[in-house]
């Protein structure tokens, strides 16, 4: 059967004895747990010459909000297992980044069809020491209607941890391209609710693991639903003004969205659930969005949320560090008076 490489079974004592070992590269900085962001795209251009732009949008999006946070980013183009291919190369690579980088507490992963846009808010990390995995989710729609969408892949977080490899053990099982992903869809397609019926998809294993395995699972994993870690773009993206008029960033829930997850765009190419003129238009509009939290700071702004031509929005002066105040946030510590 298929593994995702040789069996690791002593990751927590020998990361512990390889930190102690190398001070310079602690896993937890100012009292912070070190956090590495990985997201990623297919190793070749899109069918759709569009899709890279925006693909190339969303990666300076997460640029601009790990910089601002101090999280380290990590963007991979490689398909690193030749059976666990498309959605699913975000195992083995969790598993890679997670052996290769002991010095990260946990592992961010972010799909590229997701962008920041609450570039102010930061997850309450400390919240979340008890726990091996963060995903986005409701516990009523997982484990009482087992719905296909009761949580959300397209951004979660795996603690460094002999538990996450054992989770990305017993996880990968269904992702091996060809008939057993196709079987494995069926299996999956009659166990959840409203799931339609294709080849095993890793949002949907996630979820018939931890439903049909609750006790040996579920004490690590916390379900996120008091901000959005994963925000379902549909409903989102047509409230912008709102939130421009009534709300400020640094919420990250109902009140100014944290992420804006494009679910069901095939930005790249391929078939759908929506018009790709509608899935690019949104994208562009969540991009300014966020981007527009950025220009703030240098003084500019985004013509409308569909423009990517800018504006500057204070004048200049020959005193600029005067302007510069120290706030808690790395980057925004750089903000106007
Ligand atoms: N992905 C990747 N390599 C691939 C295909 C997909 O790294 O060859 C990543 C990419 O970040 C994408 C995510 O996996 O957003 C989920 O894949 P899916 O096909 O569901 O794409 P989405 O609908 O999220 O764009
Ligand atoms: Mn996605």
């Amino acid at each position: 059967t298929y593994t995702l490489g040789p069996k690791i079974i002593d990751w927590d004592s020998s990361r512990q004895k390889w930190l102690r070992q190398n001070r310079g590269f602690p896993n937890y900085v100012n009292g912070k747990p070190r956090i590495l962001l990985v997201t990623g795209s297919q190793p070749g251009p899109c069918n759709n010459p569009i899709g890279d732009h925006y693909l190339l949008k969303s990666t300076k999006n997460k640029i601009d909000y790990c910089r601002m946070h101090n999280i380290e980013i990590v963007y991979n183009m490689a398909n690193l297992d030749e059976e666990l291919s498309g959605y699913w190369t975000k195992l083995p690579l969790i598993r890679k980044l997670m052996v290769s980088h002991p010095e990260a507490e946990w592992i961010w992963w972010m799909d590229s069809d997701a962008f920041f846009t609450d570039m102010l808010f930061e997850i309450p990390i400390s919240k979340y020491e008890p726990y091996n995995m963060v995903v986005h989710g409701y516990p009523n729609l997982l484990f009482e209607e087992k719905s296909w969408i009761a949580l959300n892949t397209g951004s979660f977080l795996l603690r460094n941890r002999q538990w996450s490899l054992d989770l990305l053990d017993s996880w990968a099982p269904m992702g091996p391209k060809g008939a057993v992903r196709e079987e494995a869809g069926k299996i999956l397609t009659a166990n959840l609710k409203d799931r339609p019926s294709f080849e095993a998809d890793d949002q949907s294993a996630l979820i018939y693991l931890l439903v049909s395995r609750k006790d040996e699972w579920m004490d690590k994993v916390f379900l996120e639903n008091s901000y959005y870690l994963h925000g379902y773009w549909v409903g989102l993206v047509d409230k912008y003004e709102e939130y421009l008029e009534s709300s400020h960033p640094g919420l990250g829930d109902e009140r100014w969205p944290f992420v804006t997850h494009f679910v069901g765009c095939k930005t790249c190419g391929g078939y759908g659930d929506y018009t790709m003129e509608s899935c690019l238009k949104s994208m562009e509009r969540a991009f300014n969005f966020a981007d527009n939290q950025l220009l703030d700071i240098y003084g500019f702004r985004h013509k409308g949320l569909l423009s990517p031509g800018v504006k500057r929005i204070r004048s200049e002066t020959t005193r600029p560090l005067e302007r510069i105040t120290r706030l808690s946030f790395p980057l925004f510590s750089c903000t106007r008076l």
